[in-house]
């Protein structure tokens, strides 16, 4: 099921901040962002700052994932050039959000779930000459590391609870920051803060994710 979102226009940077100058594909809010969080719609505590950024698109992209591992196994060069080109046209918006006290419990909570896949991740990747493995079967510590691999991705994804707090998203074009199926309570204050209401829906984020963030 798609979700609405709305959306917050962005404007070129006009504050005289030399670091941001500098870099022209910085983009600001032009608008106010609510004082209630976006997934609870509480009165916000505490605040977050977030850097934002847009993910230009290449054909790369819709590759499945074993057609872009023989693509990169086949032109290794390309991926340089890939990269240049999503830096050149990246656009940059920095944030601050605010946060409530659920939204706190949950980046706890985060944190503690990242240093146990990171501290086990570690653990079973040196697992082969690590002598905290030493009391098990060779066979089995020989293959740790095997295991330890499969964990790299989802420790490395747990590692960030921002984004999860913001559902903000940074369209190609730079022209507006969308934020995807926010609270009622702070669509509302959005809106009449500025904001617009979304009329194209967005896909909704990974279960695991939304299970996470009820
Ligand atoms: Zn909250």
């Amino acid at each position: 099921m798609p979700e609405p979102s709305v959306s917050f226009p962005l404007r070129h940077v006009t504050t005289p901040n030399p670091t941001e100058l500098q870099h022209k594909h910085w983009r600001e809010l032009d608008a106010e962002l609510p004082s209630v969080c976006v997934v609870h719609g509480a009165p916000g505590t505490w605040t977050f700052k977030l850097y934002l950024s847009s993910h230009p698109y290449v054909p790369y992209d819709d590759l499945s994932l074993p057609r872009k591992i023989l693509h990169d196994f086949l032109r290794p060069s390309a991926r340089r050039k890939r990269s240049e080109y999503r830096r050149s046209r990246k656009i940059w918006v920095k944030t601050r959000w605010p946060g409530c006290s659920a939204c706190r419990q949950y980046r706890r909570e985060r944190r503690a779930l990242s240093l146990v896949l990171v501290s086990l991740t570690a653990y079973l990747i040196t697992g082969p000459i690590s002598p905290l493995t030493e009391w098990m079967p060779a066979d089995l510590r020989s293959s740790l590391h095997l295991f330890g691999f499969f964990l790299i991705v989802p420790a490395a994804k747990s590692l960030g609870s921002r984004l999860d707090l913001s559902r903000a998203t940074v369209p190609e074009n730079g022209t507006d920051l969308v934020v995807r199926n926010p609270h009622t309570d702070f669509a509302r204050e959005a809106l009449t803060l500025g904001a617009r209401q979304q009329s194209e829906r967005v896909s909704p984020p990974g279960w695991w994710k939304r299970s996470a963030l009820r």
